[in-house]
């Protein structure tokens, strides 16, 4: 029979990551969000804090196996702290997130590898201090939706890789909009290796963050997820040996980079789900106490319906995306329907569901004495972030 019972173990990863929300996350996150100068953020030994303790606990090296270091756990256990983390503060949960997609690439595509696992992979296993932190770099100025998954053979990533000996030489610029791209010191570059096939000729490289020519933009400054460092990533002339390309241009490309996006695109709807549970529990705990018209609001029919609205589509969205989950560690490599499907659905539903809550509270939702006019800024990032919920979805009705 179906069950969603949770186990003991999956109910105390659950409850660790939710305390830490609530007593680290939330309150760093409230404050930080503030500050008007975002590269104060990032400054900040607060912030820093937080990612320390986010290290010592382990949750940025759950997905990669026990064999090298990590906690390898299932994505189902992932996911429920990723829901809470993202309860807490989805800009913080979204750096913890992106963090280890270095290092993961680098365990599952360095081909047995050792030296490259005890270089990179276990250092950032053992990581307690958030020193090392990895970064995905794709898009770019001129290339964002286009990226990838387009059959134009005139459309390629502006970043290119040279060979020149047995060394590739990197040149190019990524966009403002990198996840950790101010911070991190193990990317995943994503750089054309062959123009004359489109896309396709894209080779995926490890580049060690502090390579000679390797530069960074300023944080973003930016609506909502002001604690997700982003910045541009700039590359001139960076050289770096031949082994450091972990995937070949060709077309696999298309292959990898739509298993990347299947299960990015359901930990970002995650991010919508923590996000919208955040701003319902703060709107119905605020509608039992406010009092209009002699009693409290969520005894208006209009308040009752929205909060029970809110209630819905966040049960609908979990287990929609704990279905995507599910299918998509069992059935390699996975359904990009069902990935698309569950992320646009909870970010969209996150969208919706922190407008509505901000309505409950009245005036005092766009009051910065609350948080519901953050976890409103919060959900919009959400919408774009990974792909936007627009290509997601065009991309996935091709597949119908
Ligand atoms: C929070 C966040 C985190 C991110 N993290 C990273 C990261 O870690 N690494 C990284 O490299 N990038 C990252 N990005 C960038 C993200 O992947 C891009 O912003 C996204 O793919 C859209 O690209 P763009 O912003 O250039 O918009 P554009 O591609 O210029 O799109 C603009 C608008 O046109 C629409 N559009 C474009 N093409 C089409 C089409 N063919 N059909 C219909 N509509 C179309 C889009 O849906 C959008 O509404 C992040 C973005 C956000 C918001």
């Amino acid at each position: 029979m179906l069950s969603f019972e949770l186990t003991k173990e999956q109910l105390e990863m659950q409850e660790m990551a939710h305390n830490f929300a609530k007593n680290e996350i939330r309150p760093v996150e409230t404050e930080l969000d503030k500050l008007a100068n975002v590269e104060e953020v990032f400054k900040n030994e607060a912030f820093w804090k937080v990612m320390r303790k986010a290290y010592e606990l382990g949750f940025h090296r759950m997905s990669i196996p026990e064999e090298m270091g990590g906690l390898g756990l299932d994505p189902i256990v992932m996911y429920l702290v990723l829901e809470e983390l993202a309860w807490g503060g989805a800009g913080l949960a979204s750096n913890i997130l992106v963090a280890p997609v270095a290092a993961m690439f680098t365990a599952m595509f360095a081909g047995g590898n050792e030296e490259f696992v005890e270089k990179y992979v276990r250092p950032f296993c053992e990581d307690k201090e958030a020193k090392h932190i990895g970064a995905w770099p794709i898009t770019e100025p001129e290339h964002g939706s286009d990226c990838g998954f387009t059959a134009d053979p005139e459309i390629h990533l502006k970043t290119s890789a040279k060979l020149d000996g047995d060394e590739y030489v990197i040149n190019g610029a990524k966009s403002a909009f990198v996840s950790n791209g101010g911070i991190a010191d193990l990317l995943l570059l994503m750089a054309c290796v062959d123009p004359s096939q489109g896309t396709l000729g894209t080779g995926v490289f490890l580049v060690p963050g502090d390579l000679p020519g390797v530069s960074r933009g300023k944080p973003l400054d930016k609506l909502g997820l002001r604690l997700l460092n982003q910045a541009e990533i700039f590359f001139d002339n960076v050289r770096i040996p031949s082994e450091y390309m972990l995937w070949p241009p060709g077309e696999g490309y298309q292959m990898l980079l739509e298993t990347i996006v299947t299960f990015g695109n359901t930990s970002v709807g995650v991010l919508g789900l923590g996000v919208a549970r955040a701003a319902y529990e703060e709107a119905l705990s605020y509608a039992k106490e406010r009092i209009q018209g002699g009693k409290p609001i969520i005894e208006h029919q209009a308040i009752a319906l929205r909060l029970f609205d809110a209630y819905m589509s966040i049960e609908a969205a979990r287990a929609l995306l704990w279905k995507a989950a599910w299918y998509n560690t069992t059935h390699m490599p996975g359904d990009l329907r069902l990935a698309a499907a569950a992320r646009v659905f909870a970010t969209d539903m996150a969208m919706r569901v922190t407008v509505e809550m901000v309505q409950v509270l009245g005036g005092y939702g766009i009051s910065k004495e609350y948080s519901l006019e953050k976890f409103l800024r919060d959900a919009k990032p959400l919408q774009i972030m990974d792909g936007t919920t627009d290509m997601m979805s065009l991309i996935a009705s091709t597949r119908l």
